[in-house]
C-alpha cells in the first residue's frame, strides 16, 4: 500500500519519495558547539535528517540555537514529558519523536498535537519492542502483533484529534521480529515507515543484522526513511544507511561499482587497483558503471554492461567502453589511462543530457 507523505522540514517522507537517511546526534544536546559540530560532520556524510536526544529542559533550551545552525532538519527525541515536547517545538524543530500514550492525560496529547499542528510538523511514533505495555506484554508477548498494536494504539490517540502528520518505527534488536512487525503494520496502515534495527550492536555485527533487516523491507517496498543504529560514530551510521541505499540501486546520480572477487584464474592483479579506482570514481560523481574484473572468464560479459571496464589479460588489462576493447594498459599508469575514459564518458553523457540526444551509444565508441 503507498504510503502518505509528512514533510520533515525541506524532506518529503513517504508517498514514494526518496528513501531518505537519518541518525541520531551522540553529543550531549546541552552542548551546542559540540552538537553543531557533529551534525555538520553528518551532513557532509550525507545525512537528510538528524534527531537529538532532549532528556531535559536545558536540552530543549539548546535546541534554540542549534535549530539555526543546522544545515539539515532537526528531530527532537522525546520521551514522557510533553512539556519538553512544547519547548521543542516552540525552539523551531522539525519533527517531534514521542508516543502519544506516553505523555499522560488527553489534554496533554492535544497540546502537543495542537502546537506540531500549527508548526506543520510531523510525529513519530517509536515503538520498541522492549518497552511495550504491560497489557500488550500479558496479552501478545514481545510479539510483532504486540508492537503494530501499540503503534495502533498510539495512532489512535492522534487521529482522535484530527492529527495526521505521523510517521511510525517498529524496532527490535533481532531482525526477524522487525521485519514481521514492519511488514505486519504496512499491511494496515498507510502511514509511512522510519525503519531500522534498533541497538543493533557494534559496527561489525549491527551492521550486518542492518543490512538484512533494513534490506529485507526496502525490497519489499516498505519503508520510506531508514536509520542504521550502531555502537559508532554516527558519520559511520549515515554511510552505511547510504550504502543500503546504493546497493539496492535507490541513489540517483552514483556510480555503480562492479568488481570480482578474484581467483586462481586471475591474470592480472586487479586487487591493487579496484579500490583505487573506486576511490577516483566515487569523487567524480555520476550515473556510471564500472567493472573491474580479473579475466577473461567473467571480465568481457561484465565490461559489455559496463559503461568503462577493466579486464586483466595475461600481462596487460584491456579497457573496454561498452564492450568495445578500446585499449591496453600495463600497471603503469593504469589509474590514469582508464580514469581518463570515465571522464570522456561522463563528459559525453553530460553532453548529451544538455542536447537531449537520445541517440548515445553511436557516438561513444
Ligand atoms: Fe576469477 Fe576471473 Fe571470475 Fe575474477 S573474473 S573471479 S579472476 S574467474
Amino acid at each position: 500500500m503507498p504510503t502518505r507523505t509528512v514533510h520533515v522540514g525541506s524532506v518529503a517522507i513517504g508517498g514514494g519519495n526518496p528513501v531518505s537517511v537519518q541518525t541520531m546526534t551522540k553529543t550531549d544536546t546541552r552542548d551546542v558547539d559540540g552538537t553543531v559540530a557533529q551534525i555538520r560532520e553528518i551532513s557532509a556524510a550525507g545525512c537528510d535528517i538528524v534527531r537529538l536526544a532532549v532528556p531535559d529542559g536545558e536540552a530543549a533550551d539548546a535546541l534554540e540555537k542549534i535549530v539555526p545552525q543546522s544545515p539539515i532538519p532537526v528531530i527532537a527525541d522525546i520521551h514522557f514529558d510533553y512539556q519538553l515536547a512544547l519547548k521543542a517545538v516552540r525552539n523551531g524543530v522539525h519533527g517531534l519523536r514521542i508516543n502519544p500514550g506516553n505523555i499522560g492525560s488527553s489534554d496533554r496529547v492535544r497540546q502537543v498535537a495542537e502546537a506540531c499542528n500549527d508548526a506543520g510538523i510531523p510525529i513519530r511514533i517509536g515503538v520498541n519492542a522492549g518497552s511495550l505495555e504491560k497489557e500488550l506484554l500479558e496479552k501478545y508477548g514481545p510479539t510483532p502483533e504486540a508492537m503494530v498494536e501499540s503503534a495502533a494504539g498510539h495512532i489512535r490517540y492522534l487521529e482522535k484529534l484530527n492529527f495526521t502528520a505521523i510517521k511510525v518505527s517498529l524496532k527490535a534488536s533481532d531482525v526477524a521480529r522487525t521485519v514481521s512487525a514492519c511488514r505486519l503494520f504496512a499491511g494496515r496502515f498507510d502511514y509511512p515507515q522510519h525503519i531500522g534495527i534498533t541497538e543493533a550492536g557494534t559496527e561489525h555485527t549491527g551492521l550486518v543484522k542492518s543490512h538484512i533487516g533494513i534490506g529485507a523491507l526496502l525490497l519489499d517496498g516498505i519503508g520510506d526513511t531508514i536509520r542504521v543504529s550502531l555502537t559508532a560514530d554516527p558519520v559511520r551510521e549515515v554511510l552505511a544507511g547510504r550504502e543500503i541505499l546504493r546497493a539496492l540501486g535507490m541513489l540517483p546520480s552514483v556510480p555503480k561499482f562492479i568488481s570480482c572477487p578474484t581467483c586462481g584464474r586471475i591474470d592480472f592483479n586487479i586487487r591493487k587497483y579496484a579500490p583505487l579506482i573506486e576511490q577516483e570514481v566515487e569523487k567524480l560523481g555520476g550515473t556510471i558503471t564500472i567493472a573491474i574484473m580479473g579475466c577473461a572468464v567473467n571480465g568481457p560479459g561484465e565490461a559489455r554492461e559496463a559503461d568503462v571496464a577493466l579486464c586483466g589479460a595475461r600481462g596487460y588489462a584491456g579497457i573496454y567502453r561498452k564492450g568495445q576493447l578500446i585499449a591496453k594498459t600495463g600497471e603503469e599508469n593504469l589509474v590514469e589511462a582508464f580514469m581518463n575514459v570515465v571522464k570522456e564518458v561522463l563528459k559525453e553523457e553530460s553532453q548529451d543530457l544538455i542536447a537531449g540526444d537520445a541517440d548515445k551509444d553511436g557516438k561513444r565508441i
